[in-house]
């Protein structure tokens, strides 16, 4: 992890935020919560405390979503874009950050996969699949 602060921001840029380290749990969830959140097959979350985490614009646009059968899973996202942005447990005791937002590389690496047994079952590691830089290239 990076000594300085890290910045991430949402799609229309409106919600920015920033949070310092030390990083203690980075890793993909395939819940289906998070896969729904998301829209994707997996969320990549960066886990830390309250006061490691700021907002730095836009708080006024942020909404927050709270699961009525959830224990900790709540949401946060733009408003104006509706991307997902970094949200704070029920309880209050941590910050999940949605590395999809950040603008800079943390430093740190996800470690490991949660939930699999709720993977999507259409999931495909990424390793497996055809690999372009960019959009695939045509004949
Ligand atoms: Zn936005
Ligand atoms: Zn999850």
């Amino acid at each position: 992890m990076k000594d300085d602060k890290v910045s991430g921001s949402c799609l229309c840029g409106v919600v920015t935020y920033q949070f310092t380290g030390p990083v203690n749990v980075f890793q993909y969830c395939h819940c289906s919560r998070c896969r729904k959140f998301t829209g994707s097959a997996h969320a990549a979350n960066i886990i830390i405390s309250p006061d490691q985490f700021q907002w730095l614009s836009g708080e006024e646009s942020i909404g927050r979503y709270e699961h009525p059968d959830a224990k900790h899973f709540a949401t946060s996202f733009c408003k104006n874009c509706g991307s997902s942005l970094p949200w704070l447990t029920k309880s209050g005791k941590a910050v999940v950050v949605t590395a999809g937002t950040l603008d800079e590389d943390p430093g740190v690496k996800p470690t490991h996969n949660i939930f699999l047994a709720n993977k999507a079952p259409w999931y495909e590691e990424v390793g497996g699949l055809k690999k372009y830089e960019g959009l695939p290239v045509r004949n």
